[in-house]
């Protein structure tokens, strides 16, 4: 079980209305709200979710209504919140999303309004999603192997690049494709995949940004396969390509950006293991069963969707929201004690 923590509903202390920002103890402001739409996911990779036999999907009881949803983007835009990024699981898989998209569009604040996806219901979406409000869209795709992605994912190749091609037709540009790296699959010795993805994103017009493997609750082995950004960074095939002297551009996001040598554009790389990026987070996640959390591999989330049910006022959701930052720790722990009760990105929302 998962910590939760119960707000009472009273007393109510004074929170002013407008304007606020959302802010934590150590100053960072939180202006960026990443939603879980769904727990439910039509891939199965190994570094997302637990073992099967040990995942288990929300009942859809259990998961927030598209008018919850919007009832807490607007409390949170109310506080400053101006960035939102629907997530899951795959978010595609949820029931007519582009209605939803549509409901958060047009809340009052809300400046930036993104997806991340495998790609493979693009094909059939991303026209009516453009036509919704959605500004932009990241992509995963971790091989370009169809046999070695479908081991991984469970999935098939063609419709993720089929998604990427109807992106691309649907304006959704630019694009970013994010890669997690993984030891023995997609990175190291015998099995790097980094440089054809490179080529693959400058021939896309996209982005690409490669990810360390975090340890969350899943179902691959993270001591076998994690590898650091900057082992890859040492690779001949990479060096090639990539301006490895150059300064690492930070910008307000996780990635750090390195130029490409040919003048096409940038690679990211994203290194939660590695190199905290803690400092500059901005970031609350919304789980799609409605717990409030903010911070990825903290435990503590605080349950929005039983205090909405139970008829919490807009006033007891924004204190939440204040309550959720005021617990934001400096920097985010990743526990490797198996015991512990952290969850599994699918569960969270990557
Ligand atoms: N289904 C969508 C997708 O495939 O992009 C959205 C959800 S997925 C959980 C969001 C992101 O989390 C993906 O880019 C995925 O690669 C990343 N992710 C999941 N588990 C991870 C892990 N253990 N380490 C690093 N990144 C992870």
């Amino acid at each position: 079980m998962v910590t939760v923590e119960h707000m009472s509903l009273t007393p109510v202390t004074f929170y002013p209305r407008q304007p606020e920002q959302l802010q934590d103890r150590f100053g960072r402001k939180l202006t960026y709200l990443r939603i879980s739409v769904t727990d439910r996911c039509n891939m199965r990779c190994d570094y997302c979710r637990p073992a099967p036999d040990a995942y288990r999907a929300e009942s859809h009881a259990q998961i927030l209504r598209y008018e919850e949803i919007e009832r807490i983007v607007r409390v949170a835009a109310g506080l400053g919140v101006t960035k939102l990024r629907l997530t899951g699981g795959e978010p595609l898989v949820r029931r007519d999303l582009p209605l939803l998209v549509e409901k958060l569009a047009n809340i009052p604040g809300i400046t930036d309004l993104s997806m991340t996806t495998n790609a493979t219901l693009l094909g059939k979406y991303a026209h009516d999603l453009v036509s919704a409000g959605l500004g932009r869209i990241n992509i995963s795709i971790d091989s370009l192997h169809s046999l070695r992605f479908r081991k991984l994912t469970g999935g098939e190749l063609a419709p993720v690049l089929a998604g990427i091609e109807a992106a691309k037709a649907a304006g959704l540009l630019p694009i970013k494709l994010n890669t997690v790296l993984m030891r023995g699959i997609n990175a190291g010795d015998g099995h790097s995949e980094v440089a054809e993805l490179i080529d693959f994103a400058a021939a896309n017009h996209a982005t690409i940004r490669f990810i360390e493997l975090m340890p969350m609750k899943q179902g691959m082995d993270w001591e076998q396969h994690y590898i650091s950004i900057d082992e890859v960074l040492q690779r001949e095939d990479v060096r090639a390509r990539v301006d490895v002297d150059a300064a690492l551009e930070t910008g307000n996001t996780a990635a750090r950006y390195l130029p490409l040598k040919n003048g096409s554009g940038e690679v990211g790389f994203i290194m939660p293991m590695s190199e905290r990026f803690c400092e500059g987070c901005n970031r609350l996640r919304l789980t799609a069963d409605g717990g409030l959390r903010s911070c990825l591999p903290a435990d503590h989330q605080l349950n929005l969707r039983d205090l909405i049910r139970s008829g919490g006022s807009d006033d007891d959701i924004r204190a939440v929201f204040l309550r959720s930052a005021m617990i934001k720790p400096e920097i985010g722990q990743y526990d490797f004690d198996a015991e512990t009760e952290k969850r599994s990105m699918i569960h969270i929302g990557g």
